[in-house]
């Protein structure tokens, strides 16, 4: 008999497991199941639109969904669909790679007045995500918007929300997400980090593409630059003066007419969100750092703001019997390894940190311990989901449903833009059902 693997997540990790998987056991029959009826997780819909080239990776993951004994099984959610219990009893071994699709949230008074935007939703929104917030009719109002964070996912934010028309043509963003942007009457983003420079999270071609803006003109607030990236780990030395180098080039430039400012805000926290039906400003502290920590000063001040978007990270979200850590929501586990014959790789492993390569070095780790634990191959596997699955009616997604819907998404692009994305399940759904003619 052959292994029977469930790879639960068919984002980065969960194709780099099964990449991995399939060349330490090559007979292993591999399930990659998925909540959404399309797969590619993050790359669909975290990586930002106009990423175009990022998204480049998907071509890799389509062979993997192409080799004898993989299946794509979407539409089908763990805690939804089939229990936790259940996927123990089918598979041999059942690798968790769902990533934290929870956000981390602000624990500040007036955190839910509306403008006030879950990251998940906000990124949900322009990626096309199905079942994400609407925030069209809050976008196309905001005059001021303050992104929470020193991470690359609040710089796509910011970065979205200050592109022009022709700057959005050539992206897969959400054509009414797009309208929103292009529509807003916004002139000032602010990017507030609670900690300077040196600890900001900010990859180089990330921060350098504020640089290159057609309408909107980047600048460093209240510049409190370091003159050098010494005060940084030896191993990431170079990329903070790298990184130095593009915000002194921002806070050197003088302001020219562009009509957008994208203002880098170091040292500062959001302490308060001020409004009664909508949220309208925002008070702010100032901080220093002590011992690698944001400490708050008594020194306070006042951002006016329609919309707020704390991307300060995510965690995941809780499945029944399946224990998390404390700390960052992760799945509980030692190296990987969560019970016997289950194991988590990828953000749920680690927390959500890296880029989409470090995902397939976690992969590999992982599926080496895999081989350590040398699983028998005992269990009923495809047959036996397929058995729970049709049990209780669960219109699920294979891989040839997924490939209509990406045809009809194609066919729905052009003038630049590579696809227009359904956004609405029922039509993905609908869509998969059609066949492409042979
Ligand atoms: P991130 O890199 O961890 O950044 C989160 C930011 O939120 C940090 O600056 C953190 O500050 C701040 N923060 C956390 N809690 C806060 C609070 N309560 N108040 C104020 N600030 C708070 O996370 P991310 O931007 O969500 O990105 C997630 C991962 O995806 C990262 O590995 C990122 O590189 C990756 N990603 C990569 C790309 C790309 O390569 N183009 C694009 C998007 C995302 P502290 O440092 O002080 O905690």
């Amino acid at each position: 008999m052959n292994l029977s693997v469930a790879v639960v997540g068919a984002g980065p990790s969960g194709f780099y497991a099964a990449d991995a998987m399939l060349k330490a056991f090559p007979c292993s029959r591999i399930d990659i199941i998925d909540r959404w009826p399309t797969p590619f997780g993050l790359v669909r819909f975290g990586v930002a639109p106009d990423h175009l080239s990022t998204k480049n990776v998907t071509k890799l993951y389509e062979k993997i969904l192409d080799k004898p004994g993989v299946r794509f099984i979407g539409n089908v959610e763990l805690g939804r669909d089939l229990t936790y219990e259940e996927l123990k009893s089918v598979f041999d071994v059942v690798i968790l790679s769902f990533g934290m699709e929870a956000p981390r949230v602000l624990d500040i008074p007036g955190a839910n007045l509306p403008g006030v935007v879950p990251v998940t939703d906000f990124v949900g929104w322009y990626n096309a995500t199905p079942k994400s917030m609407d925030c069209s009719s809050l976008v196309v109002k905001t005059r001021s918007a303050v992104v929470v964070g020193n991470g690359n996912v609040a710089l796509d934010v910011a970065r979205l929300l200050a592109k022009t028309e022709s700057e959005l043509v050539a992206t897969d963003i959400e054509p009414s997400a797009a309208e929103a942007i292009v529509q807003a009457p916004l002139r000032d983003i602010y990017v507030v980090g609670r900690r300077g420079p040196i600890e900001s999270n900010f990859s180089f071609p990330e921060l350098s593409e504020l640089g290159e803006l057609l309408e909107a003109q980047t600048s460093v607030e209240n510049a409190r630059l370091p003159a050098d990236a010494s005060a940084a780990e030896e191993s990431v030395k170079k990329k903070k003066e790298r990184n130095l180098r593009v915000l002194k080039s921002f806070s050197e430039r003088k302001a020219d007419d562009r009509p957008v400012r994208v203002h880098l805000m170091f040292y500062v926290s959001p302490i308060e969100i001020i409004g009664s039906d909508q949220m309208t400003a925002v008070k702010m502290v100032r901080n220093t750092v002590v011992n690698g920590k944001a400490v708050a000063t008594d020194e306070t001040f006042v951002i006016d703001a329609d919309l707020l978007v704390p991307a300060i990270g995510y965690k995941s979200a809780s499945i029944k019997g399946l224990p998390l850590s404390g700390n960052d929501g992760a799945v509980r586990n030692q190296d990987g390894r969560v019970e016997p014959g289950v194991y988590v790789v990828g953000w749920a492993r680690r927390g959500p940190n890296g880029v989409i390569g470090t995902n397939r070095v976690d992969a590999r780790e992982v599926v080496s311990l895999i081989e350590v634990d040398s699983p028998a191959a005992i269990k009923a596997g495809s047959v036996g989901l397929d058995n729970v699955l049709s049990e209780r009616n669960v219109d699920l997604v294979d891989a040839a449903g997924w490939r209509q819907i990406d045809a009809a998404e194609t066919a729905r692009g052009g003038g630049g833009r590579p696809r227009v994305k359904f956004r609405i399940l029922d039509e993905m759904l609908r869509e998969s059902k059609k066949r492409v003619a042979a």
